[in-house]
């Protein structure tokens, strides 16, 4: 598996063009028809349908499936979604009135901050290190109530540093930013091989 651009058009372009690479030997990958179709929920109740790119690596021979960076594997809810959820647990609410505030079911938004819980020191440390290396000048967040948040407001920082340096991140949300960056793994440390 493998995060890439939301653009499709430009996922294929690169597909195509050989600019796509293995995460596990390098080599590159070559279209592969397409992963299997799923619905995502976003913003506000919409549904999203996603139909990822399948790749093959002309090196190690296994497949990658291309998932959009609006997307984290295994969720059903955009990465916006989970994202706007986490920021309001940074802010020290509890699941219960998050998932009423979202309007999704308490077990959905208790697994999502159960797991961001385990993976915010990896997280924190991982956008920690991007800050640096993105900002000519970087601020470091001050320490928040608790490592969720500390994870939450460095994962923003990074995202700034990083419109800051390159303008077309500014379009993609900070979110969608952060599965990009580590390859999905915001809310597992394990991902599937395709
Ligand atoms: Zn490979």
């Amino acid at each position: 598996m493998l995060i890439v651009d939301a653009d499709v058009v430009q996922v294929e372009r690169g597909l195509r063009a050989g600019e796509l690479t293995c995460p596990s030997c390098g080599a590159v990958l070559a279209p592969w028809g397409h992963g299997r179709s799923r619905e995502i929920r976003g913003d506000l109740g919409a549904r999203l349908f996603v139909r990822p790119r399948r790749s093959r690596c002309t090196g190690c021979q296994v497949t990658h499936v291309l998932l959009p960076e609006v997307v984290w594997p295994r969720r059903t809810d955009a990465a916006e979604v989970i994202g706007a959820g986490l920021e309001i647990a940074a802010l020290g609410m509890g699941h219960r009135r998050i998932a009423a505030h979202l309007g999704l079911a308490e077990g959905t938004v208790r697994g999502w901050i159960r797991r961001f819980r385990r993976r915010s020191e990896d997280v924190r440390r991982y956008f920690t290190v991007a800050l640096v290396a993105l900002a000519d000048d970087p601020v470091m967040p001050e320490a928040a109530a608790s490592p969720l948040s500390d994870a939450v407001l460095v994962i923003a920082a990074a995202h700034r540093a990083a419109a800051m340096k390159w303008p077309a991140i500014n379009t993609v949300s900070p979110w969608a930013f952060a599965g990009r960056a580590i390859g999905g793994r915001v809310l597992t440390c394990t991902l599937s091989a395709s």
